[in-house]
């Protein structure tokens, strides 16, 4: 694997239609996980070449504490990429990525900066579009891979794709859980045993709304799943939303016909998780 620190490097070696079998490319901020591989596998299997960068990106924490606990493992993830396969990690400071004086661009996202995690993490979108627009014209990767996991955010870089016109097939993999069912997260590193353990509660309220959503109203169903979730210890809630998969607009009644998502976002041991759960 080749390490790229710098912008000019990266670039010269990456010029679009030189990689006659593609190159695919996974955004990471590192503290890489089984998730993260699972990128990686299928960016190999479909590409002759693989990118993956690693970059904790300030413009989109809307919290300074969040951002300055964000786990780093820059050791044990090259370890993880150069054994996955990968063939180059891209990895700037932040100098690289926003030299002094860059414009910050400002991108049309609708409501999807509203909604959600839009609207809990105010400006949280406009950095993963910033950020995303300059690794994008950097890397000019065929495919990109992310995970299902940040499923609003998966529905923001396919808009900033659009809006930039960029010429890049996005493709949404699975989230990859623990045998718990607790879905990955390098912010589960922050976590005690005994929170890991409650954190769980997430993943079996998406499998109760999946499995119970004709049973009872949409309204009842998100009153129950937030008793449950304060009762196996959340400290706090900031959403549970049962909408359209594709508007992000909250449903009022479930029709199995209608494409719908289940999402939520809880604060454990003051580390905020999110999942998602498809749920027809
Ligand atoms: P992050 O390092 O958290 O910014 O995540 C980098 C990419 O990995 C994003 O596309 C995430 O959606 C994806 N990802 C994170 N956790 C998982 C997971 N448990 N399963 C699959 N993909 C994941």
């Amino acid at each position: 694997m080749v390490i790229f620190k710098t912008v000019p490097d990266i670039s010269a070696l990456l010029r679009k239609g030189k990689v006659e079998g593609g190159i695919g490319y996974v955004p990471t901020m590192g503290a890489l996980h089984d998730g993260h591989l699972s990128l990686i596998e299928r960016s190999n299997r479909e590409n002759e070449i693989t990118v993956c960068s690693i970059f904790v990106n300030p413009t989109q924490f809307n919290d300074k504490s969040d951002f300055e606990k964000y786990p780093v493992k820059l050791e044990d993830d090259i370890a993880l990429l150069i054994n996955a396969g990968c063939d180059i990690l891209f990895l700037p400071t932040v100098e690289e990525v926003y030299p002094s004086g860059a414009d910050l661009k400002k991108y049309q996202l609708g409501t999807l900066e509203t909604l959600w995690e839009g609207k809990y993490r105010a400006g949280h979108f406009q950095g993963v579009c910033q950020v995303m627009d300059r690794f994008l014209n950097i890397i000019q990767p065929d495919k990109l891979y992310l995970g299902q996991k940040d499923y609003q955010q998966c529905m923001v870089i396919q808009k900033l794709i659009n809006l930039s016109g960029f010429n890049i097939t996005l493709t949404i993999c699975a989230t990859v859980r623990e045998e718990s069912g607790l879905a990955m997260s390098s912010r589960n590193m922050r976590l005690s045993e005994k929170s890991k353990e409650a954190a769980i509660a997430i993943f079996g309220s998406l499998v109760y709304i999946k499995e119970n959503i004709n049973t009872t109203s949409v309204e009842l169903m998100k009153d129950s799943i937030n008793k449950n979730l304060l009762n196996s210890g959340f400290n706090s809630i900031d959403y549970i939303a049962i909408c359209n998969a594709e508007t992000l607009e909250n449903i009022i009644e479930f029709n199995p016909s209608t494409p719908t998502v289940a999402l939520i976002a809880a604060f454990i041991d003051g580390v905020r998780l999110i999942d998602n759960m498809l749920i027809s």
